[in-house]
C-alpha cells in the first residue's frame, strides 16, 4: 500500500499553543488507546495483511466544518465496507428509492458482513452487509455501465471534499481472492437482484472497496451524513436529505454487522466499519468521526476505533437516544398592547380606543432555535387565552426554525386565519433561511403579514384597531392648537396669540424637518400628517401624528438629539424658539402651564418605556 510518509503524526508534533477541549480529549484518546494491542490485521485479502498495525489516526469533523486531527490522520488506507453507506445513498438518489428498496431490504441480519444468507424473498437483508452492498454496486452498474466505478469514486470524493484515488494492489489482491463475494453475486443474479454480468458488478464492488481515504476524509464524510447531506467543509449538498436519513437508519440497525445491536445500545452513534481498519461514526446534527487502526476484533471492527467511539460517547454523553429539549425556552416575552404600545404618539380618542381593546393585539417574542416542541408550546400559550384579532410573532432573535417547527408554525397560522386572526411576523426578511423554513407551508394563507420592525407591526395592528372601531384613521385631518397636549389649559386668546407668532409650513413625505446636527431654532406643532423621530444611529424612537408637538425638547436642552422626518405630507406650525420664549416670559402663568404639560408628557413616555423594559426582563 502506498503511504504518504510526510503526513505521519505531524500533528502530534505540533501539540502546542492553545487547544480546544475537544482536541485535548481526542489527544487523550490517542494516548490511552495507542497501547491497546488486541485484535488482528485482516489478511483474508492478502494485501491488507501488509498494513502496519501500529498506525493510529483519529479525526473529528464538526458540522460547522472544523476538522480536528490526531496521530496518523493523513495516512491513506482502503475504505472497504465504509463505502457501503455512501453507495447506498448514491443508489437511492440515482435510481430512486422505489427501485432500490425493491431490491434490497433494511432489516438487520445479525450475521457477519460476509454472510451468504439472503432474506425470505432471496434479497439481501440490508445494504450494510456484503450481499446488499454488491446489490447496490449492481444497481449503479445497471444505470451507469462501464462508468459505474468512476461514478461511485466521484460521489465518494464529494463526501470527502476531495478527489479520491484507488489502491491498485489491494484491488488486485481482493479480485484474485474474492470468490466468496462472487458466490454472493451469483446468488443475487439467481434471484434477479443482480441483472448484469456478475464479474462486471463484482469488479465495481472490489474497486469501490479499494478507494483510498484517510481518517480525516472519513470524518468529513461522516460529518456530511450528520449534516443532512451537506458537506460542512465544501458546503456542497452531496445527496438528498431523504437518501442520507435512510442511510443513517440502516447504519444504525446494521452498520456494525452482528455487533450492531450491542453497538447502538452502548455507544448510540450510527457507525460503519471497514476491514481496512477504519471506523466511521456519524451523530446527526453534531459531528462526524473517522478513525484508523488496522487491528480488528472478531466481528471485523477496528479495536482502537471502537474504544475511541465508546470514549467519545460516554465522556460527552452523546448517545443519540439520550437527548432532551426545553419546550418553554423560546418565548422571551408575551404581552399585549396595554404593556407595550407602538412608538407612535396617538391622539386622545385613539388612545382611548386602543386602551379599551388592548387585548386584541398580542405580541409574542421568540428566540433561539424553534423546534417542534417549542412551537407546540407556543400554540398552547395562544390557545390558553381569548383569541385576539392580531398576533405578532417577533422573530428577530430566532436563529433557526427547524423543518418540523416550520410546518407546525404554518399550520398554526392557517388555524388562526380560519378564525380571522391575522398573524404578523417581524424580524425576518423574505430571503432569509428562517423565512424559507416556513414559506413552503404558508402559501395561500391570507391573514399573514410581515414587517421588518416589531414597532411597525404594532403600529400597523393599532391602526387596524383604530380603523375597525372608529371607522377612519384621520392622518390627513387638520387639528387645532387647542388639541395640543403641550398647550392644554391655554385660553382661546392665548392660543390665537401663539398662532400669530408662527408660520404654517408644508413638507413632502421624506423631508428632514429637523436635523440633529443643527442648533434648535424653532418648535413645531403638527397640524396634519405623520412624522417620525429618528436617532442619529437610525433607530426610530417615535412616530407622531396630528396634534403633537416636536422639537419641544429644545425647551429643556440647548441641543437637538434626534432628526425628525416627514412620513406622509405634513402641515405644521413652526414657531421660532426666541418668540416662544418671549411669549412665555410675557405670560408667566402660561409659561408655567406649558412646562407642567411638558413634564406630564415626559412622565407618560417614561411610564411607557418602563413597562416595555419590564415586559422584556420579567419571566
Ligand atoms: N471488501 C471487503 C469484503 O467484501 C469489505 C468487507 C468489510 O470491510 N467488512 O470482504
Amino acid at each position: 500500500m502506498n503511504i504518504l510518509p510526510s503526513a505521519t503524526v505531524h500533528h502530534a508534533n505540533h501539540w502546542t499553543g492553545s487547544k480546544t477541549p475537544l482536541l485535548r480529549f481526542l489527544e487523550r484518546c490517542y494516548q490511552d488507546f495507542v497501547t491497546e494491542n488486541a485484535g488482528n490485521v485482516a489478511d483474508y485479502i492478502p494485501e491488507l495483511g501488509k498494513a502496519d498495525p501500529a498506525r493510529f489516526g483519529i479525526s473529528l469533523a464538526t458540522i460547522d466544518g472544523h476538522v480536528y486531527e490526531v496521530g496518523d490522520s493523513r495516512i491513506p488506507f482502503t475504505i472497504q465496507s465504509m463505502s457501503k453507506p455512501f453507495v447506498f445513498a448514491l443508489a437511492l438518489d440515482t435510481l430512486g428509492a422505489e427501485r432500490v428498496e425493491r431490491a434490497i431490504g433494511v432489516e438487520p441480519s445479525g450475521d457477519p458482513f460476509n454472510s451468504i444468507r439472503l432474506n425470505a424473498e432471496n434479497h439481501p437483508f440490508n445494504p450494510m452487509v456484503n450481499a446488499g452492498a454488491i446489490a447496490c454496486s449492481g444497481l449503479i452498474h445497471e444505470s451507469k455501465g462501464a462508468g459505474a466505478f468512476d461514478y461511485i469514486r466521484q460521489a465518494l470524493g464529494r463526501f470527502a471534499g476531495r478527489e479520491l484515488s484507488m489502491d491498485e494492489a489491494v484491488y488486485a489482491s481482493e479480485s484474485a481472492t474474492g470468490d466468496r463475494n462472487r458466490a454472493i453475486g451469483y446468488l443475487l443474479r439467481n434471484s434477479g437482484v443482480v441483472t448484469d454480468d456478475v464479474n462486471a458488478v463484482l469488479d465495481v464492488y472490489f474497486r469501490q472497496c479499494s478507494v483510498l481515504v484517510t481518517a480525516r476524509d472519513i470524518a468529513v464524510m461522516a460529518a456530511t451524513l450528520a449534516n443532512r447531506g451537506i458537506n460542512p467543509v465544501t458546503g456542497e449538498q452531496v445527496m438528498t436529505p431523504y437518501a442520507i436519513s435512510r442511510t443513517l437508519s440502516v447504519m444504525t440497525s446494521s452498520g456494525m454487522y452482528d455487533y450492531a445491536g450491542e453497538w447502538i445500545y452502548r455507544v448510540g452513534i450510527p457507525a460503519k466499519s471497514g476491514v481496512g481498519g477504519g471506523i466511521l461514526a456519524s451523530l446527526p446534527a453534531r459531528l462526524g468521526l473517522g478513525s484508523y487502526s488496522p487491528k480488528l476484533d472478531k466481528h471485523g471492527n477496528s479495536v482502537r476505533g471502537i474504544k475511541v467511539c465508546e470514549a467519545l460517547s460516554s465522556h460527552y454523553d452523546l448517545h443519540m437516544m439520550n437527548r432532551n429539549d426545553n419546550a418553554r425556552n423560546s418565548i422571551i416575552a408575551d404581552y399585549d398592547l396595554g404593556q407595550s404600545p407602538s412608538r407612535r404618539s396617538r391622539r386622545p380618542h385613539e388612545q382611548r380606543l386602543l386602551a379599551a381593546h388592548h387585548h386584541d393585539v398580542r405580541i409574542i417574542e421568540l428566540m433561539g432555535t424553534l423546534t417542534f416542541a417549542n412551537i407546540d408550546y407556543v400554540s398552547r400559550q395562544i390557545a390558553a387565552k381569548p383569541r385576539p384579532s392580531f398576533i405578532i410573532f417577533d422573530l428577530r432573535r430566532v436563529a433557526v426554525i427547524t423543518r418540523p417547527a416550520g410546518r407546525l408554525l404554518a399550520e398554526g397560522f392557517r388555524e388562526l386565519a380560519a378564525f380571522n386572526v391575522t398573524a404578523i411576523l417581524s424580524g425576518i426578511e423574505r430571503s432569509s433561511p428562517t423565512w424559507q423554513a416556513i414559506a413552503e407551508w404558508t402559501e395561500g394563507i391570507s391573514n399573514l403579514r410581515n414587517f421588518r420592525l416589531l414597532d411597525d407591526c404594532i403600529e400597523w395592528a393599532e391602526d387596524q384597531i383604530v380603523y375597525r372601531y372608529s371607522g377612519a384613521i384621520d392622518s390627513h385631518a387638520m387639528t387645532e392648537l387647542s388639541e395640543q397636549p403641550l398647550l392644554a389649559g391655554l385660553s382661546a386668546q392665548e392660543l390665537t396669540d401663539l398662532a400669530s407668532l408662527g408660520t404654517i409650513r408644508n413638507y413632502e413625505a421624506g423631508t428632514t424637518i429637523i436635523a440633529a446636527s443643527e442648533p434648535p431654532l424653532s418648535l413645531f406643532f403638527l397640524k396634519s400628517g405623520i412624522v417620525h423621530v429618528r436617532l442619529p444611529n437610525g433607530v426610530r424612537i417615535a412616530t407622531l401624528t396630528a396634534g403633537m408637538a416636536f422639537g419641544e425638547m429644545a425647551l429643556l436642552e440647548a441641543h437637538r438629539s434626534a432628526d425628525v422626518l416627514a412620513d406622509k405630507s405634513v402641515t405644521a406650525l413652526e414657531v421660532p424658539l426666541a418668540d416662544f420664549q418671549r411669549f412665555r416670559e410675557q405670560r408667566p402663568r402660561v409659561g408655567e402651564r406649558i412646562m407642567h404639560n411638558l413634564a406630564q408628557l415626559l412622565a407618560d413616555r417614561l411610564i411607557v418605556a418602563n413597562t416595555k423594559v419590564s415586559v422584556l426582563t420579567a419571566s
